[in-house]
């Protein structure tokens, strides 16, 4: 008996969510698609292994051959970013940023992040996470009017709270965020500049968003959104942190790394080396332009701060007659996946909101071109437009159908060409 025979509902919900991902057209803009040797790595022997440590010093034997891996995925990590060290082990985004804020801080420091509501993320010290209830967090958002970071605004909050820590990076923003000027606000008030590039990591990987290395004390990012790697979290700093950051990730939030991973983040690091990764990113960037076009010139739907610079937008649904929460559940009726998303000075609770965010890294790597992504914006504008009429919901239905089935996902899945 083989192994889907010994435990058919696993692996039945397994090939449904393959069937999912195949049809549905993803838009979450924190997701993407993987490469088989992603894939591959992750599903190896490595996560047989217990590596506690780090390379050459581990807590157990028969490490040389994890060391190996390990050791490649920091040399490529700090060749992509130009980074003098970087820390492979954090399990994710989340436990990234918790091991920074350890090795920098104490609890009951002050922190200053970008609010939840205005397109931050939970760990920059919202209440209901760890960063919220361990550190003395205050929040900035968006200048209403312009719906813009406002560095003027940022810097009076700092000057008022005086945080040991600012965090700048988002999960919800859609223009080029000036690294310099977070700097400059972090110098002045004595704290240090933390930056999470989770979302735009990959876009930074190409060059086509200013790197926060060297300008940062400390970078952090996830592995798997832009950057189309596994699951997983990444440190980068300078070598006078490299102890401390360290020690702050093992033995200080966390225990044996999770060296299959490691071993995809290692593959992914290779892939993002590609001159081909560049075209990709670059992509990206044209396909979440083509859709906001699309948008902008819509009578009902707009996009926060008038278009987007990177590989999202958010979509402000107050002219139309659906919230945020019926939106999404609307577009996943007729196969496209979107989040609910608050927009700045939302009237709604985050539970409903007035927005959805979008994002086109999946999309594009599965070889959607400028064309695909308008007419996928064109059919948001569709649905939502006419979310009380089966028939054309159903037109809608017939089109992703056609878009889906013109870039199937194992054709066309991170062809990444070597040098
Ligand atoms: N940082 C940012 C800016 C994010 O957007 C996210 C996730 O969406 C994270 C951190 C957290 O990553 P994880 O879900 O791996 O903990």
């Amino acid at each position: 008996m083989n192994y889907r025979e010994q435990d058919p509902k696993l692996w039945q919900a397994i090939v449904n969510e393959e069937d999912r991902q195949q049809h549905n057209i993803e838009l979450i803009a924190s997701e993407n698609i993987v490469s088989q040797a992603v894939r591959a790595a992750q599903g190896s022997v490595l996560t047989n292994k217990y590596s506690e440590g780090y390379p050459s010093k581990r807590y157990y034997g028969g490490n040389e051959y994890v060391d190996v891996v390990e050791n490649l995925a920091i040399d490529r990590a700090k060749e992509l970013f130009g980074a003098e060290y970087a820390n492979v082990q954090p399990h994710s985004g989340s436990q990234a940023n918790q091991a920074v804020y350890a090795a920098f801080l104490k609890p009951g420091d002050t922190i200053l992040g970008m609010g939840l509501d205005s397109g931050g993320h939970l760990s920059h010290g919202a209440k209901v996470n760890f960063s919220g209830k361990l550190y003395q967090a205050y929040s900035y958002g968006l200048n209403p009017d312009t719906e813009l970071l406002d560095y003027d605004m940022i810097r009076d909050l700092a000057k008022q709270v005086k945080p040991q820590m600012i965090v700048a990076g988002a999960s919800a923003y859609s223009r080029i965020i000036d690294w310099q000027a977070f700097r400059d606000i972090a110098d002045e008030v004595g704290a240090y500049l933390m930056v999470d590039m989770a979302h735009i990591a990959g876009l930074v990987a190409a060059g086509l968003h200013p790197s926060p290395v060297g300008i940062a004390d400390v970078v952090t990012t996830t592995t798997h959104k832009t950057l189309r790697g596994p699951r997983g979290g990444l440190i980068l700093s300078q070598e006078k942190y490299a102890k401390q950051i360290n020690s702050a990730v093992f033995p200080g939030t966390q225990g044996g790394p999770l060296e299959h991973v490691v071993a995809a983040k290692t593959a992914m690091l290779n892939e993002d080396l590609q001159p081909a990764f560049k075209d990709y990113a670059a992509q990206i960037i044209k396909n979440a332009q083509a859709m906001a076009d699309v948008f902008n010139k819509s009578k009902t739907i707009r996009v926060v701060s008038g278009g987007t610079d990177n590989h999202l937008m958010t979509l402000d649904l107050t002219k139309t007659e659906l919230n945020g929460k019926q939106t999404q559940e609307l577009l996943d009726s007729v196969l496209i996946t979107t989040n609910k998303e608050s927009i700045p000075n939302e009237p709604l609770s985050p539970f409903k909101t007035s927005g959805i965010r979008l994002g086109t890294p999946a999309i594009t790597t599965r070889g959607f071109k400028e064309d695909d992504a308008a007419q996928v914006a064109e059919l948001i504008v569709k649905a939502v437009e006419n979310h009380a009429d089966a028939a054309v919901l159903d037109e809608v239905k017939i089109a992703v159908r056609a878009l889906t089935d013109a870039h199937p996902i194992d054709a066309n899945v991170a062809e990444i060409e070597f040098k």
